[in-house]
């Protein structure tokens, strides 16, 4: 295969593509498409400007002749999509793509799904989860929603011989943060990491506040006097999770440290909407359209040196600025929501 791995403006490689394969979801959470804006009158995008799953496939084998090398399914609920079985099918086959994971919230998992999606080539599963009491599940999820359920679909795909499964819960000060140890010792030695991670000012809609933060630092602490833990080394340069080790064997936690340190000078993810737009970090405000490209018959010549282009014009570091409290460019303008680009 011709592959011509290129590296950014500050030296970072392609390596990781996000693929938003729907913008709905039949979840309100609250800290991503809240009711008030997400309500009966909102305009979805029209199935007609989704991209199809063959030209996610496509744009996917572009991506891999770049270096891309991991594909992470996500939305919106990428579960919506029908026969996203194929997709997974698809991708799995692509030259130089070692790994594909799926974000989901549970809520679809059902056994014969879970199933499907193994058959086709799916290797590991993240299961949105913020509490397991209900009273406050429900109030994050807004639709009544009760977290067995989501147990049940981690059942099944456990079942369905996924065993690599892990939990994300992002955690809100003032919403969930007693949620924490339930989430631990339920998920203890049971083979899933919980991945706890901190709240983000993603979009424009989820009314974000720092205060609204809590530090994974402390939520580490918090667990660590309970049950003792013990850092872990990285899997692979660049990996997100800060890993701990519960020093009893039980296993091991992780926590996404995205705004109390920021991980922008190893970040190596491109993000692809469900419209076909790229975007180059999770908190850009405009996205690079291929979609015209793509319907207006391109070859791959054409798609590959846009590609190439988008990705070798990469600046962003938000967290890091952030983080720096200095000037973020292009801050004035609205930010992309979650739901559009997957988190
Ligand atoms: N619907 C699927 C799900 O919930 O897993 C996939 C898409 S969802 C946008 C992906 C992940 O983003 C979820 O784990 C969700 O909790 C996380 N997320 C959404 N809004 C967030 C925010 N403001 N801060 C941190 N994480 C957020
Ligand atoms: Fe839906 Fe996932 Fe967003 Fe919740 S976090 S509203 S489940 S897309
Ligand atoms: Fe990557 Fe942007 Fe997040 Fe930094 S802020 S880690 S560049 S997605």
């Amino acid at each position: 295969m011709n592959m011509n791995p290129i590296t950014d403006t500050l030296n970072r490689p392609l390596r990781d593509l996000r693929i938003s394969v729907t913008d709905r979801c039949n979840f309100r959470c609250v800290y991503c498409m809240p009711r008030e804006i997400f309500g009966p009158g909102y305009a979805f995008v029209p199935r007609k400007d989704l991209l199809t799953l063959e030209e996610i496939a496509r744009l996917a084998r572009i991506f891999a002749q770049i270096g891309m090398r991991k594909v992470r399914i996500t939305g919106g609920e990428p579960l919506i999509r029908r026969n996203l079985e194929h997709l997974v099918e698809m991708v799995s086959a692509i030259d130089g793509v070692d790994d594909i994971s799926l974000t989901t919230n549970g809520s679809m998992l059902t056994a014969r799904r879970a199933i499907d999606l193994k058959a086709a080539g799916l290797r590991r599963l993240t299961v949105s989860l913020d509490a397991l009491d209900d009273e406050t599940f429900k109030k994050i999820n807004d639709v009544d929603y009760p977290a067995i359920r989501v147990l049940d679909g981690i059942d099944n795909a456990r079942a369905a011989g996924f065993n690599d499964i892990k939990v994300n819960a992002v955690i809100r000060r003032g919403l969930n943060e007693h949620a924490v140890m339930d989430l631990v010792e339920h998920f203890r030695g049971s083979g899933c990491i919980v991945r706890f991670i901190e709240y983000m000012d993603v979009g424009e809609t989820n009314g974000w506040n720092l205060d609204d933060v809590l530090p994974a630092k402390q939520l580490v602490e918090q667990i660590h006097a309970r049950f003792p833990l013990d850092p872990v080394d990285p899997n692979y340069r660049g990996e997100v999770a800060k890993r701990w080790r519960y020093r009893d064997g039980a296993g091991e936690v992780g926590f996404i440290t995205s705004v109390t340190e920021s991980f922008c000078g190893d970040c190596s993810r491109a993000r692809l909407s469900a419209v076909g737009q790229v975007y180059t970090c999770l908190f850009a405000s405009e996205g690079h359209d291929l979609r015209e490209l793509l319907r207006s018959g391109a070859d791959d010549d054409a798609l590959l040196s846009r590609v190439r282009s988008i990705w070798s014009a990469r600046d962003d570091r938000y967290s890091e600025l952030r983080g720096l409290n200095v000037p973020i460019p292009g801050s004035g303008r609205g930010k992309v929501e979650m739901s559009h680009i997957g988190g």
